[in-house]
């Protein structure tokens, strides 16, 4: 087995990480690599488990904007991430791993109830941990729903992928001098007025000290390399990060 820098680890991959290409819903030859880079993680010895938004179905503040009621959409944004867990369980086992849905609001004939000294079993046993529906609650977002499950079941890392390669002290599509930051502090993010993730998420990351990391998962291989310790994309973490 590999030296791996990390035990335990959580990857919050956005709804609109399954699209591809695609304007809406999920692209299976998208979902396919992807459960194979958390494969091939996990295989390496890896305790592992997923959140994945719903942004590629429904959000409800883009419902709520429609006239819709915001709760009603949000808890169809909420169902929406279920959707998305199923698919990636779905490819997750036809590739041979084992993996569990959790869900954060009852829906136990689709999948499990969300209770945390299971989903940590399940991990210790193997079995990738897919935790859906958010947090359970409106007005929230999977990035909380992901900080406040990694800080549960004690991971050592929060992974969070994007379309981007990290994180940058201006947009780097509009600014061809954009420099990726290696590492930040959660105050230097605060003081610099960066955005890593919103306000819940990244506030409950800070006051528990959960090291996170954003990079661009779409370079194959890129999850193990990662948790084999090499520095891709940005880590943001408790004090003395440096710069
Ligand atoms: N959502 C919610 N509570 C949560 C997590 C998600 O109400 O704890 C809803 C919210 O409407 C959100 C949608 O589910 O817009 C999809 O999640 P998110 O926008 O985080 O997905 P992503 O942008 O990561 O694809």
């Amino acid at each position: 087995m590999s030296q791996l820098a990390y035990r335990r680890v959580l990857l919050k991959l956005s709804g609109e990480a399954l699209m591809g290409n695609e304007d809406y819903g999920i692209d299976p030859l998208v979902l396919n690599r992807l459960a194979r880079e958390v494969i091939e993680a996990q295989q390496a010895g890896a305790e592992i488990a997923l959140v994945i938004g719903g942004g590629n179905i429904f959000r409800g503040a883009g419902l709520a904007a429609g006239g819709m009621d915001r709760v009603t959409g949000d808890q169809m944004g909420m169902l929406a991430t279920v959707i998305n867990a199923l698919a990636m369980q779905d490819a997750l086992e036809k590739l041979g791993a084992k993996c569990r849905v959790m869900s954060a609001i009852k829906i136990n004939d689709v999948c499990e109830d969300y209770i945390r000294r299971r989903a940590v079993r399940h991990m210790e046993k193997g079995r990738i941990a897919i935790f859906a529906a958010g947090t359970g609650n409106p007005f929230f977002t999977t990035d909380s729903g992901a900080a406040l499950r990694a800080i549960e079941v004690g991971a050592d890392l929060l992974l969070k992928a994007t379309k981007v390669d990290g994180v940058y002290d201006k947009d780097p599509k509009k600014h061809a001098d954009a420099v990726l930051f290696d590492k930040l502090s959660y105050d230097e993010v605060i003081a610099r007025n960066l955005q890593v993730m919103d306000t819940a998420a990244f506030a409950l990351c800070r006051d528990s000290d959960l090291p996170l990391r954003i990079f661009d998962m779409s370079q194959p291989g890129v999850l193990l390399r990662i948790l084999r310790g090499e520095p891709i994309g940005t880590l943001v973490q408790g004090r003395n990060a440096g710069l």
